[in-house]
């Protein structure tokens, strides 16, 4: 809420050749063979850590039969924004599918003790002004933002027509009644004119392929489907069923550090077994103050989101202040002090610029690291706790007692990072560093299905467009879309996510501008009487030229960093290094909302054949 950020203090008194050799060695020592392929899917042999919903019981009811507009895949914010700009655009007939028991998408489902949203709730939360609604804190609780997108259904009269608890099987596109034809793990038959893909990114969860998952006699769960009743508590805590329990936790990335201090609280004893360590830095999760409420003038999360995607991912924002100054702006506040400093700062090469960004990269970094040595007592774990690599190879984390859990007598740390991962699962508990760990319980804070192949991640076993067009065919060599929303062959199927779009630091922001976007092409459809909308073959090539041609390699940057999501597992398995950010469109989110929204006045669907 602050206007008066500046850089912050960092150790200067470091050897950066030295910690570049550092960062090269802790890479490699993590890097697997295996890729993307050391993950298992849930599946049906593992259906308890993805497909049961433990929040909503089963209920059996009749199949649908019905004829309906629009069918929107997902009930998270890639579903829920999409929805809402439907309804907004006069579009009634939308049916929200979803296979959890309500709205909410990664909100519905994670409820793990401790959840919060890592970033500023006041950019990160959708719709802020039009629902009247301001968070209770900087980073607001999971219920708070689970109940935050109940009421954008509510809303937007979303849940009229909604269809949960809901597993979309198979897609198909019939000529013959121009619709299509969605069939569900309940029977359903419905019929819809269009159909928007809004299964966002972290609905899928993964596991590892630990040899002997399989064997382990005791309670396992993914933390994405939190079991309470082994637990005891609730999200904001009181675990105390684990009382008499050792615990096992698989994961030390954002999840993992919010859940540690939990955990570490209520069970006997805590294993956190770490391949890779997380950056942790204070939180300072302060109250909203009401009287900057009273401040705020119409449009001010546009403006805020905006000024937070400056200060991220496009460096820093000279000659603007950084509103959400926190530990996610500071690298671009302290390269900005840098570059101001110069003699001529416009005078600056984006080598110069880059340059100065990466010893800062390496002092905020550092500074990181020391404030482990200051929080943590045994120099052993506080060691194992460091991170060595740049800033952003992994998502960034903010948390006041994690480090101070590893204090406690009853939470051990295991560095699992020699043997790339934990060994081995036996029946009674965990291999690792060749010792076996007895445990009750292993919970697997071990993330979601982000890189991996669409098949995977939308988990429909047939997408069939026009003659039979398989997607996942037709994408196996690379995405083709128009404006990463559309695709030929594929009439009236509409896409969100990171595929050949402009994208922004905030995720719930792509989905408002997609979901903007592809409610006005909808809209458009319907009232003026067309069947189908589809990309001619011209504009989709042309756009695919486009993300060519003005794509921003990051892969040197992602190449450098230790394994994990955001580098496809660091390229491992010869999959090669491939960004969590998909394709992005190179001049950026902002200029990719004024190019929608340029084609969207010029009123004519360019590009887009209809009939
Ligand atoms: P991540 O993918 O970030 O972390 C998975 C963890 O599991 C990593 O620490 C990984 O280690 C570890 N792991 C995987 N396999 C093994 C193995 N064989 N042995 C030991 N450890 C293993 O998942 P998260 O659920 O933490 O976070 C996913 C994303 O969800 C976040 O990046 C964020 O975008 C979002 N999220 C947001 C939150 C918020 O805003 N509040 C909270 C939680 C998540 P390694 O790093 O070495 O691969």
């Amino acid at each position: 809420m602050t206007n008066d950020c500046g850089p912050t203090d960092t150790p200067t008194d470091i050897d950066i050749a030295a910690l570049r050799e550092k960062y090269r060695a802790e890479r490699e020592k993590r890097l697997r063979t295996e890729g993307s392929r050391q993950y298992l899917q849930t599946g049906e042999q593992f259906s308890a850590f993805g497909e049961v919903d433990p929040h909503t019981p089963y209920v059996e009811r009749d199949s649908i039969d019905v004829d309906i507009d629009v069918a929107v895949l997902g009930g998270g914010f890639a579903g829920l924004l999409t929805g809402a700009y439907l309804k907004k655009a006069g579009v009634e007939d939308v049916h929200i599918i979803e296979m959890g028991g309500d709205f909410g998408g990664v909100w519905y489902w994670n409820r793990y003790p401790g959840i919060q949203c890592d970033n500023e709730s006041y950019c990160y939360i959708p719709l802020l002004e039009e629902l009247d609604f301001m968070p209770s804190k900087k980073f607001a609780d999971g219920a708070e933002i689970w109940q935050h997108c109940r009421n954008i259904g509510k809303h937007y009269g979303l849940y009229d027509g909604a269809i949960f608890s809901t597993q979309v099987k198979d897609l198909r596109w019939e000529d013959d009644i121009q619709r299509w034809r969605i069939s569900t793990n309940r029977g359903d038959d419905i019929r819809a004119r269009f159909v928007v893909m809004g299964s966002g990114s972290f609905n899928r969860p993964k596991l590892p392929g630990i040899p002997g998952i399989k064997d382990f006699e005791g309670h396992m769960f993914h933390s994405s489907r939190w079991d309470y009743d082994y637990t005891g508590g609730d999200s904001s805590g009181g675990l105390h069923k684990l009382a008499d329990k050792k615990v096992a936790l698989i994961g030390t990335g954002a999840t993992g550090v919010q859940l540690v201090p939990y955990l570490g609280r209520d069970a006997q004893h805590l294993y956190v077994f770490q391949r890779t360590p997380s950056t942790v830095d204070e939180r300072n999760n302060i109250a909203t103050d009401p009287e900057w409420v009273k401040t705020l003038q119409p449009g001010w999360q546009k403006e805020r989101q905006r000024n937070f995607h400056a200060w991220t991912f496009e460096g820093m924002a000279l000659g603007q202040p950084d509103l959400v100054c926190d530990f996610w702006t500071e690298l671009g506040r302290n390269t900005a002090a840098r570059v101001l400093a110069l003699p001529d700062p416009t005078a600056m090469t984006p080598e110069q610029f880059m340059g100065l960004r990466e010893e800062e990269d390496y002092k905020v970094m550092e500074r990181l690291r020391r404030r482990i040595e200051a929080l943590v007592e045994d120099p052993d774990t506080a060691e194992a706790l460091k991170p060595y690599y740049r800033f952003l190879c992994k998502r960034p984390c903010s948390n006041d007692d994690y480090l101070p859990t590893f204090n406690r007598p009853n939470v051990t740390l295991v560095d699992v990072s020699e043997a790339k991962g934990v060994e081995r699962i036996t029946a009674t508990g965990i291999v690792a560093n060749g010792r076996e760990y007895d445990v009750d319980c292993i919970i697997f804070a071990s993330g979601f299905e982000i890189t991996t192949e669409i098949s995977r991640r939308y988990s429909i076993d047939t997408i069939k467009g026009r003659d039979g067009l398989s997607l996942y065919d037709a994408w196996a060599d690379g995405y083709k879309t128009l404006h990463g929303m559309t695709s030929r062959g594929f009439p009236n199927q509409f896409f969100t996510g990171f595929t050949q779009v402009g994208i922004s630091a905030n995720i719930a922001a792509n989905y408002e501008l997609q979901g903007e976007h592809i409610a006005y092409v909808i809209a458009e459809a319907l009232s003026r009487g067309i069947t189908t909308v589809e990309p001619s073959r011209q504009a989709q090539d042309g756009w695919c030229q486009t993300i060519k041609e003005s794509y921003i390699d990051t892969s040197a940057f992602d190449a450098e960093c230790t394994p994990g999501y955001y580098n496809n597992e660091g390229g491992g398995g010869g999959e090669g290094i491939r960004s969590h950010l998909g394709e992005p469109y190179g001049p950026g989110f902002y200029a990719f909302g004024d190019l929608l929204k340029r084609w969207r006045d010029k009123g004519d669907l360019e590009g887009l054949e209809t009939t």
